[in-house]
């Protein structure tokens, strides 16, 4: 089944063919300001320059606290805030280079610390603010971080680790008053109101280094991806390209910035085209988004499966008693998006959601649903222009359409990552097969150029003989009313070499039973081959998820099985 866009507004890319033969990403530097000898700064991009093109009062920041109360920021205003922070920044010692971390709700403080740390050329280090002290610790030790920006309530949790941390000189707070802090605390708004607002932006070459992001953790210990100022030439297309970004856009993306989407589609895509975005203090609850979109009168909205799925649950009901026709175009990422969320999505939104891939070591979008091609349900879409990917072999040679194997992109665009910190031997792996930058995914195409995913390299089950991607199994099994959510494992099988599990979480009012489980089995069998179906079925009050909402298949394996769990310090508290 195929989805075609309603018509409406033409799309910022029309002809997806003519743009693949014709872009090449050295003819778009036009789209970015840069100062003399081709050095950069993503912070100017995203602020500074936009007050030279008619956008000083244009709304930058829409942001909602938890009580649901709006403050509006302009370009200006997030621009002279930066440049305060970042001389108080520099008055603290803080130099190109260095790891400055910000530790903070979803606040207006948390958009103005990343750029201002960038304007100095030192590195942005973003964290959930749910991260508890053991993941904190890990990665302010492992990246040496120097400054971290944090309030009054985190700060907590940073005391209790923060004897062990060497390197850390300084701990800003925010929204707290002088007399209640230790000596090496220092309060954000008396630094900001005693420093000059001139402009600080550092001319840096191109693979300069702006922030340092820790995985999601899914797969194992998270790594931390280090990220240049150049990325900005690649988050600035691909805005335009996937989020179909437009100047009167009022633009949300759900993700927190402490995880790649959030950083990037959240704060320097969206800015360095000059569009307004919301942030949203609150946490997940689908009357207060659907509330949002409506008083927002919010046009763009990217967020994630997870989410999704929840807003599925909570039922097409929740949405009655609000106006959700501003909405114009909705993306997602994060993890597969099944078939009936998109089906859901038009029901509930008369619009299609558009799937797309990458990573964060990929830095940027790669492989998407545009708005100009026709949906294939279940596929992530085709490569971006400028963008080669391929499916190849263990050995890197190419496979043809519908061969399952594992998707490689060809290095050279421009927010690949620049290096695994402290860690460069994790780095060369990701190239070690042919020169390709390897995924860690496997997938196929189609003879359309259409990408499929199908699990993590890990994930995938062989069953019998045959290759088996948890998603499509998790995917049929949505598809039944009973089911909520779903993760799909392999279960080892003397006969069988593996059998299918999984782990469904019922949606609300449905009684387990064993007719049930037969009835979900007799379904997968109907939708997916016979060998495809799960042997066994497990019910389950919820499944376990990384913190930033991806179910986490390793941990169901490992409980499974009785193996160890691994680093677990990305799993979310229930
Ligand atoms: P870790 O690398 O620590 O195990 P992670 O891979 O989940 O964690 P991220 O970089 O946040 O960390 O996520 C990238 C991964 O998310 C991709 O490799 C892919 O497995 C999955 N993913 C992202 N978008 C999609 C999508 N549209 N369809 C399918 N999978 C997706
Ligand atoms: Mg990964």
């Amino acid at each position: 089944m195929q989805i075609i866009r309603k018509s409406g507004r033409g799309a910022n890319l029309e002809n997806y063919e003519l743009s693949c033969a014709t872009f090449d990403w050295n003819n778009c530097q036009g789209e970015i300001d840069y100062f003399t000898n081709s050095k950069i700064n993503a912070a100017f991009n995203a602020v500074d320059r936009h007050l030279q093109k008619g956008r000083a009062n244009k709304i930058a920041l829409y942001a909602i606290d938890e009580t649901g109360h709006l403050e509006k920021f302009t370009f200006q205003e997030i621009a002279n805030q930066s440049n305060k922070l970042a001389h108080a920044l520099r008055s603290l010692g803080v130099k190109s280079g260095d790891r400055v971390f910000v530790f903070l709700p979803r606040i207006p403080e948390l958009y103005v610390s990343t750029l201002a740390i960038a304007k100095l050329g030192a590195i942005v280090g973003p964290l959930f603010s749910a991260f508890g002290p053991d993941a904190l610790r890990d990665r302010l030790i492992d990246s040496e971080a120097k400054v971290i920006i944090t309030n009054k309530i985190l700060k907590a949790k940073l005391q209790e680790i923060q004897h062990g941390l060497k390197d850390l000189e300084h701990v800003i707070v925010v929204g707290d008053k002088d007399e209640d802090l230790k000596e090496s605390e220092i309060t954000y708004d008396k630094l900001i109101s005693q420093a000059p607002n001139d402009p600080i932006c550092e001319a840096l070459p191109l693979d300069h280094p702006l922030y340092l992001l820790y995985t999601s953790g899914t797969t194992g210990k998270p790594k931390g991806v280090l990220h240049a100022h150049g990325d900005i030439i690649g988050h600035h297309m691909t805005a335009q390209w996937v989020l179909d970004l437009k100047e009167d856009d009022i633009y949300w993306c759900t993700a927190d910035p402490g995880w790649v989407t959030g950083t990037v589609y959240g704060i320097f895509a969206p800015w360095s085209n000059g569009i307004s975005v919301v942030c949203y203090e609150g946490r997940f609850n689908a009357h207060e988004w659907y509330s949002l979109i409506d008083k927002l009168q919010i046009t763009v909205w990217y967020t994630a499966p997870t989410a999704l799925r929840m807003l599925m649950k909570a039922g097409v009901e929740a949405i009655n008693d609000f106006e959700l026709n501003s909405l114009r175009h909705i993306a997602s990422v994060g993890e597969p998006l099944n078939p009936e969320v998109i089906r859901w999505g038009m029901e509930a939104f008369d619009l299609p959601i558009h799937d797309n891939w990458w990573q964060t070591e990929t830095g940027m979008q790669l492989i998407a649903n545009l708005p100009c091609l026709p949906i294939k349900l279940g596929s992530m879409g085709k490569p971006l222009p400028g963008i080669y990917a391929s499916i190849v072999d263990d050995k890197g040679l190419e496979l043809p359409a519908h061969k399952l194997g594992k998707l490689v992109i060809k290095p050279g665009w421009p927010a690949m990552l620049k290096g695994i910190w402290r860690n460069e031997e994790k780095f060369q792996e990701y190239f070690k097969i042919a020169g390709w930058y390897t995924s860690g995914d496997n997938a196929w195409k189609d003879e359309d150029g259409y990408f499929w995913f199908v699990g993590r390299a890990d994930d995938v089950i062989n069953t019998s003989g045959h290759r088996v991607g948890p998603f499509e199994v998790e995917s049929a099994l949505l598809e039944h009313p009973a089911i909520a959510e779903v993760g799909v494992i392999g279960k080892p099988d003397k006969e069988r070499g593996e059998i299918i599990k999984a782990f469904v979480v019922l949606k609300n009012n449905v009684a387990a039973s064993d007719k049930l489980i037969a009835e979900l089995q007799n379904h997968t069998k109907n939708q997916l081959a016979a060998h495809a179906y799960p042997k066994e079925i497990e019910i389950k009050t919820s499944l376990p998820k990384t913190r930033s909402g991806k179910i986490m298949r390793r941990l169901l394996k490992a409980w499974e099985l009785g193996l160890p769990t691994g680093d677990i310090s990305a799993l979310e508290d229930e």
